[in-house]
């Protein structure tokens, strides 16, 4: 069985001190959560005082974007090495704010999984259709095209390294959660590329989060389909009952 990966996206929120009391209180009660991995994403400039914030406790430290250049004239961009350098264990990549609002394309999302992989850092990778792409009955075709796009000359001994996040562009920050089958579909359907690309058992080691408007009130059932690994998490994750609420439904599925 795959560990859960529970994993916040602070996104462009928190300050200083709000950051490292939301580290804390995550902290404080992660030791009740033994059957799911904890992860916090926070802005890139507080990294380090949430790191020290963890201490040696059992919560990763992941980064919301990184550039695919080992360093140089990048103005205002952060290295893997860097992220190596602080202590950070994943990235996320391609996440459907970075695809729409800055422009990223599935090129640059490999660029940078092949720089995060070659580090050592594991990449989170986000795939997601647009609402208009679901109705016009797109989405296996969208999302196929990410994934090939983004993960183009990813080697099977690479794959099981790599984390991919199925978010619906139309669920993310808006309180419209994927149906439990909805999000199913998608994810078996994920996990089936991954066996064409690899084979059945690679494909069964690669964890596939679920994101968008993941609650306590949802995530056991959403965690609770069978190639559903864990959730990525915005708003909620910026609450530590709601984020500790929803590990918890995802360590449930494991002990049931
Ligand atoms: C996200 O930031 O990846 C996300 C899924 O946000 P939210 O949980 O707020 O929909």
């Amino acid at each position: 069985m795959r560990t859960p990966l529970i994993a916040g996206n602070w996104k462009m929120n928190t300050d200083s001190s709000s950051a490292a009391e939301l580290a804390a209180a995550i902290v404080c009660r992660a030791g009740e959560v033994t059957d799911a991995e904890l992860l916090v994403c926070p802005p890139t400039i507080y990294l380090t005082q949430v790191r020290d914030s963890i201490g040696d406790a059992a919560v990763s430290l992941g980064a919301q974007n990184m550039y695919h250049e080992s360093g140089g004239a990048y103005t205002g961009e952060t290295s893997v090495s860097m992220l190596n350098d602080i202590g950070a264990k994943y990235v996320i990549l391609g996440h459907s704010e970075r695809r729409h609002i800055m422009g990223e394309s599935d090129e640059d999302v490999n660029k940078k999984t092949h720089a995060a992989l070659q580090a050592g850092l594991r990449p989170i990778v986000c795939v997601g259709e647009l609402l208009e792409q679901r109705e016009a009955g797109q989405t296996t075709e969208v999302i196929r095209g990410q994934m090939e796009g983004s993960l183009a000359d990813v080697t099977a001994e690479q794959i099981s390294s790599v984390v991919i996040a199925y978010e619906p562009v139309w669920a993310i920050g808006t309180g419209k959660v994927a149906t439990p089958e909805q999000a199913e579909e998608v994810h078996a359907d994920l996990r089936k590329q991954l066996t064409e690309r690899y084979n059945a058992e690679i494909a069964d080691t690669v964890r596939i989060l679920y994101g968008g408007s993941v609650k306590p009130d949802n995530a056991e059932t959403l965690l609770g389909q069978p190639n559903i690994d864990g959730a990525l998490i915005g708003g909620a994750s910026l609450k530590a009952d709601d984020f500790l609420a929803i590990a918890a439904a995802g360590a449930a599925v494991v002990q049931a």
